[in-house]
């Protein structure tokens, strides 16, 4: 079916607008001649493909272009159109992207000239760019349905790969259209930082290519703000402050390597960017030596037993788990009955409640990794952590103290805090078990960026010797709580790094 040029707005959207039906018919025509085109595709039946083709533009602008605002009112022609598609969310979010796989305008060559096919093709984006509404848009809030199954179908990555050959060269006549990169990095960005796992969506994204998708755009729009503040962002926060998620490090080791030989220095410094870039690099690169530690077993490899009592440490393979909680460890079966006579048999349902609460919100080894990242952000910062803690060391009952490790700007902001949310039933927990080690457990907490959200995940620091608390406890408090932070004299500091060298082992 054709559609003429000019019969896309005007006329065309008023005959829409007054009969619903027809956008169950344009739903099932747009369904199949896209499934015609891939079989032309296949078989490189340019010619009739030229037919599908066109009526594939014809109809997205049609529906989607001049039709988003009738479709976002959520009555009649939104369901007619769901009717056509197949039925269901699922159905509309799978065509979208298939859909947008078809309409690259290269075909996965370089855009060198600019043909009436290529103006086709981008319009064919542009059409969904328009009907596809940001996460949190305030008048088109897709339906959470809609917008997971928009995720599951791969929106993100597939955004990316499609428009990256505009991004990175695109051709000089693109007129009215030059803008379609632009449009996408702002859309992609409330896709990625305010999807609720935007964790997974931040791998989805650099794996697609995301960091040459930047470059491409910093190189050929120069200091335009409406791309210089997204890149801005994404330099200076929106990477660093997911860089608490070993899934996240892992696809920027992938992706640096993609755009090294791109010169992203100096890209970067034309658009006044070139700090960040280099800041972020060593930030990433900083973590990354952390990763391989971590992949090494290096930082995970000791545990302490949770029978606080014995706090013997030894090699993780050692250790026998709960399988109740899965979430404390023992040396032997001594201790794990010894532990459960004196708590834990209260505490186990509560504790493998919160792992089934941190498994919905990381992934397994994210949760291993923000462990170890606590305890080498700790070790590392050890004496005058030390220092700013002791005065709350003395806090008992529900009002106890605890040491937050920040993340939400990327690097680590310790504070002291946590008074407040102690009324949590995984909290009250974690709290009798560190009353149970005299100390050798520290109450600690990560804080953590999550797409909309701000995370806190209870963990505990732990030391090999209670030693260690017991002695800093011998620091008067109020000496300590007079000193702003990081000027204390010179024989405290000696004091407290000639504790840490008895403290022994970080363990996990
Ligand atoms: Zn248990
Ligand atoms: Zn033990």
């Amino acid at each position: 079916m054709h559609l003429p040029q000019r019969m896309y707005g005007g006329e065309a959207a008023r005959l829409l607008a007054e009969n619903p039906r027809l956008y169950s018919l344009l739903g099932r025509a747009w369904r199949e001649m896209l499934v015609v085109e891939a079989e032309d595709h296949r078989a490189r039946n340019l010619t009739s493909n030229a037919g599908a083709s066109l009526s594939i533009h014809a109809i997205s602008w049609t529906l989607l272009y001049h039709g988003h605002k009738l479709l976002w009112k959520d009555g009649p022609h939104m369901d007619q159109l769901l009717l056509g598609v197949g039925g269901t969310w699922d159905h509309l979010a799978s065509l979208i992207c298939q859909h947008l796989r078809q309409s690259s305008p290269s075909g996965g060559t370089p855009l060198t000239t600019v043909s009436t096919e290529t103006i086709f093709q981008i319009e064919r984006i542009y059409a969904v760019l328009g009907f596809i509404p940001g996460p949190d848009h305030v008048l088109r809030a897709p339906r959470p349905e809609f917008r997971t199954a928009l995720v599951r179908h791969g929106l993100v990555s597939t955004l990316i790969r499609v428009v990256l050959p505009l991004a990175s060269n695109p051709p000089a006549e693109l007129g009215e259209y030059k803008n379609v990169p632009v449009d996408t990095l702002n859309l992609l960005t409330n896709w990625v930082l305010k999807d609720v796992r935007s964790d997974m969506r931040m791998v989805d994204a650099l794996d697609a290519g995301f960091l040459r998708f930047l470059l491409g755009i910093a190189r050929t729009t120069g200091t335009n703000p409406q791309a210089k503040q997204p890149i801005q962002f994404f330099l200076e926060s929106g990477f660093a402050q997911h860089c608490v998620y070993l899934s996240v490090l892992r696809a920027l080791r992938r992706a640096l390597p993609t755009v090294s030989n791109l010169d992203p220095e100096k890209v970067f410094t034309q658009i006044g960017l070139g700090d960040a870039w280099r800041k972020f690099v060593e930030f990433v690169h900083d973590r990354l030596e952390i990763v391989e530690r971590f992949d090494s077993g290096e930082l995970t490899q000791w545990r302490v037993c949770d029978d606080m009592k014995c706090g013997r440490v030894g090699p993780k393979r050692e250790f026998k788990r709960c399988a109740g909680c899965c979430a404390v460890w023992y040396c032997n079966l001594d201790c794990q009955k010894a532990d459960w006579s004196q708590g834990h048999r209260q505490e186990c349902k509560t504790l493998a409640q919160t792992l089934a609460q941190d498994h919905a919100m990381l992934v397994r080894g994210d949760r291993s990794f923000q462990r170890a990242l606590l305890n080498y952000d700790y070790a590392s910062r050890q004496t005058n952590l030390t220092l700013q803690y002791r005065p709350f060391l003395d806090d008992a009952g529900p009002q106890r103290s605890a040491m937050i490790y920040d993340y939400r700007w990327g690097t680590l902001r310790p504070h002291i805090g946590g008074k407040a949310c102690h009324a949590a039933a995984a909290t009250r927990a974690t709290i009798a078990r560190a009353d149970r080690s005299d100390g050798r457990a520290q109450l600690s907490a990560i804080r953590f960026v999550q797409g909309p959200d701000v995370r806190e995940r209870f963990l505990m620091l732990r030391f090999a010797s209670r030693h260690f608390n017991l002695a800093v406890k011998q620091i008067p408090a109020q000496l300590v709580a007079t000193m702003p932070v990081a000027v204390y004299p010179p024989e405290m500091v000696h004091r407290v790094d000639a504790l840490t060298e008895h403290a022994g082992k970080w363990t996990h």
